[in-house]
């Protein structure tokens, strides 16, 4: 296999001077996926690139398009293996939510990429490879997306390096030169990596799936939460918090009589003093076999007025994609019907 050129960072790329610049407009400005269409570069040049490199992750892409507008792109990567991106167009902005791995070893019962198990880490250009391939498939040129959530498959601070390369090659002003304001890492919790990306020079803005504030049901709701515990996961975004003044969105996931009870926001509240902080409440998404349900309306308009009135800043996160499979939680290698 050909290694993929969008794994390298911008300073290794093949060439030097200005042809660099020129191979890099192509991969980014243009988004252009075969290096023959590079017409400004010598013929000979474009060949002896083509011996030694491939600029396409993906080998096939299926669509899924919800009624809101979210398209579900379904790529499968040159091993076979297959992974999910979601583009989200708003009125005023282009979103997309990316993933970082085949599947997820986090195994989070409420999400159906957790019930798949883990594949592999994708690798930088896998990750950063989403972007290009969904604005060419939407007909957009990439830096046309500026908004970009790491919440799709997998856990990003598992596969941390590989995640922070990707982050570097979405901000640099020689690739995308997105805004680290605009992009987010989510994670399931992991303490010690929050810890580490507060240090990143890749300063993206952090947003950390709680889901309950009480150990006994965080842990049944998030097999591996063991490990972390919530009293060092919030250690560690006050430590996350100092190094870069940053709020930090907690995501919620609103689970019907496990962990939408008011005296579970009363704690939440309680977890969070002295954090600047978001609550994302997130209707959960419900998916075949999940074995969950959402809340109701009345139990969610409950807890979100109870976290307000605790002086919590709260909203309510409606995802988009429901009915295509490709809201929160939801993707899971679904072929489109
Ligand atoms: S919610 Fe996120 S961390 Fe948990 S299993 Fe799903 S993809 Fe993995």
């Amino acid at each position: 296999m050909k290694p993929l050129l969008l794994d390298l960072q911008p300073q290794d790329y093949p060439l030097g001077g200005y042809r660099r610049t020129q191979l890099l407009e192509w991969v980014y400005t243009w988004g252009v996926s075969d290096f023959d269409s590079m017409s400004n570069l010598p013929k000979a040049m474009r060949e002896e690139l083509d011996q030694s490199y491939t600029l396409e992750p993906f080998i096939n892409t299926e669509l899924v398009s919800s009624r809101d507008g979210s398209v579900k792109h379904l790529f499968t990567l040159r091993d076979g293996q297959k992974m999910e991106a979601v583009y989200m167009p708003y009125e005023d902005r282009k979103t997309i939510c990316i993933s970082t791995m085949v599947g997820c070893p986090a195994g989070c019962k409420f999400c159906a990429t957790g019930r798949l198990g883990f594949g592999r880490n994708l690798t930088p250009g896998e990750i950063v490879g989403q972007i290009l391939a969904v604005a060419r498939v939407q007909k957009i040129p990439p830096k046309d997306i500026r908004n970009l959530v790491f919440m799709g498959m997998g856990e990003p601070l598992l596969n941390y390096e590989h995640s922070f390369n990707a982050a570097r090659l979405m901000l640099s002003p020689e690739t995308l030169d997105m805004s680290n304001r605009r992009v987010t890492l989510s994670t399931v919790g992991l303490a010690k990596g929050i810890r580490k990306m507060a240090l990143e020079e890749v300063n993206v803005k952090l947003a950390i799936s709680l889901h309950a504030p009480d150990e006994e049901t965080r842990r049944s709701l998030i097999p591996t939460a063991a490990a972390n515990n919530i009293e060092e996961i919030i250690e560690a975004a006050h430590a996350y918090q100092e190094v870069t003044g940053r709020r930090i969105t907690f995501e919620y996931s609103m689970l019907k009589n496990i962990n939408d009870h008011l005296w579970q926001a009363d704690l939440l509240a309680k977890r969070l003093e002295g954090l600047i902080s978001h609550v994302n409440l997130i209707p959960m998404n419900p998916w075949e076999g999940s074995g969950f349900e959402e809340s109701t309306e009345v139990q969610l308009q409950a807890f979100y007025d109870r976290l307000e009135s605790l002086g919590i800043a709260v909203s309510v996160r409606r995802s988009r994609g429901r009915d295509a499979g490709a809201a929160c939680g939801q993707l899971a290698l679904k072929q489109p019907a």
